[in-house]
């Protein structure tokens, strides 16, 4: 059975259930499969044909070791269905769950954020809100999620978990900080399970009050403090899904390699795309885009991984890749350096003190070339010019984040190898620099009009610790 292992190896393997309600491993590590699960030619064969939710079982349940079949199949049948993901274009079928559209010969786009909240990040997340209420209800216990958004995360968490079943949802946002889609989005559910807790300060002041409740065991102990932040392992594995799903619909036999580009922030995703890979999925190169925050290009470009302080961090026309240290890279590292856990541990010890690692030492970097993987960054102006040319070119609009990716993902298209850059967001969720690029408002989604005039449902809190844990306290029982 599939065991998983922390990148640090500093505790013993564990099952794929065991590991699922979890973020770090205990030693401070990743989870990661022992061996990632080897697909052939003939299994490819197999899986080019099923349609979403067939696919999303052939790939989870060689993950998902110690659960049974019909379970697992079940919760993907109530995930992947044409109504959650109905947020879809013109000339798009909801029924594709990620439907690709073609710009040109071997150009295509894979639409990732037709889920409800219209960012990619609904694609696991909503397989994760039932995953959660199924492992939950096994032992009746309950689960208390706390987190604090800028916007993308927290929409897409409460959107999973609104009406589960054993789990609440404490999100914290910077009062009056987000944007009004953003701030109607998530304000705007009347579920009795989710709580908008709007802070008055900045994005940071509410990170730290979520910070302190996490370091005080005792009180996540007592009131089953949780999270779901982009280091849970489902999350990947359920990523890992649509790079099988686009290369099928890209292609037409095993023969073919294809290419994909993708707008990275926490490296998440891109980690999805490697571990593809690493399976046997025919793909020549993973494309890591990011903005102006460029700690992962700089690292691909150099061999050296230097994380930036929090307070370093560019607010960009991109905001959702605005991250000063990718929590995924680790995962990678890992494989790069032949999962030598002492290594590992060593490096990240480093990272935690605020220091620089270099993989160039023993030729580690050297290898980066058998992955696959290249980078390149963008700017706001290059986001710009490439909305701009998109839509005269192709009459596609497509949102800043998904720029990046067509942006640095062109810088290395090559003939006859299919080019796919993952939709990572719907341009519907960020108005102004459609607006500037295109001097038009974008197309919003029909499910959505009139989304800012609901009621909406929030308290506010100052940025105290002590007010928000009595807070959490009384909304429980
Ligand atoms: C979260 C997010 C990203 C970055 O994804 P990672 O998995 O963190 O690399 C890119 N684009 C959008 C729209 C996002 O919400």
């Amino acid at each position: 059975m599939m065991q998983y292992v922390s990148t640090r190896g500093g505790v013993p393997a564990q099952t794929f259930t065991e590991i699922l309600l979890g973020g770090l491993a205990p030693d401070g590590g990743l989870y990661l499969p022992e061996h990632y699960p080897q697909l052939t030619d003939r299994d490819l064969t197999a899986m080019r044909s099923m349609n979403y939710r067939e696919l999303a079982f052939a790939v989870l349940s060689r993950f998902a070791g110690d659960m049974p079949d019909a379970d697992l199949q079940a919760l993907i049948d109530t995930t992947y269905r044409a109504e959650v993901f109905a947020n879809v274009r013109t000339g798009e079928s909801a029924a594709d769950i990620t439907p690709l559209r073609t710009l040109a010969p071997g150009l295509h786009l894979l639409g990732l954020s037709n889920g409800p909240t219209l960012a990619f990040k609904d694609m696991a997340m909503q397989l994760l809100g039932n995953l959660f209420e199924y492992a939950l209800g096994r032992t009746g216990a309950s689960l208390n999620i706390i987190g604090a958004t800028s916007g993308d995360t927290g929409s897409a968490a409460e959107y999973a978990m609104r009406g589960k079943r054993g789990i609440r949802v404490f999100m914290l946002s910077p009062n009056g900080k987000m944007s009004r889609f953003q701030t109607a989005q998530m304000y705007s559910l009347q579920d009795d399970n989710i709580f908008n807790i709007a802070v008055n300060g900045v994005f940071d002041d509410a990170q730290d009050m979520v910070k302190a409740i996490s370091n005080d065991l005792e009180f996540k102990y007592t009131h089953h403090i949780g999270a779901v932040n982009s280091i849970n392992w489902g999350r990947i594995a359920a990523q890992t899904v649509y790079y099988f799903k686009a290369y099928f619909a890209a292609t037409t036999h095993n023969g073919q390699q294809v290419s994909f580009a993708v707008p990275s922030g926490n490296f998440g995703n891109v980690c999805a795309g490697h571990i593809a890979r690493m399976m046997g999925l025919p793909v020549r190169k993973l494309i890591v885009a990011t903005n102006e925050n460029d700690v992962l290009d700089e690292f691909f470009s150099t061999g050296v991984y230097r994380p930036r302080p929090a307070a370093n961090t560019y607010h960009t026309s991109s905001p959702s890749m605005d991250i000063s240290k990718a929590s995924n890279f680790e995962r990678f590292a890992a494989d790069l350096l032949h999962r030598d856990s002492a290594r590992v541990r060593a490096m990240w010890s480093e990272v935690e003190r605020g220091g620089v690692v270099d993989f160039r030492v023993g030729g580690v970097f050297d290898r980066v070339a058998d992955y696959g993987l290249v980078s390149g960054s963008n700017t706001h102006a290059g986001r710009v010019a490439t909305i701009r040319t998109t839509w005269q070119k192709y009459g596609i609009m497509i949102d800043p984040h998904t720029a990046d990716g067509l942006s640095v993902g062109l810088t290395y298209r090559e003939a006859e190898v299919p080019l796919i850059v993952l939709e990572t967001a719907q341009p519907a969720k960020f108005d102004e620099i459609i607006h500037e690029a295109l001097g038009l408002a974008p197309q919003r989604p029909g499910l959505l009009m009139g989304l800012e005039d609901l009621p909406q449902h929030y308290v506010t809190m100052d940025a105290d610790v002590d007010a928000l844990k009595k807070y959490i306290v009384s909304k429980l029982n």
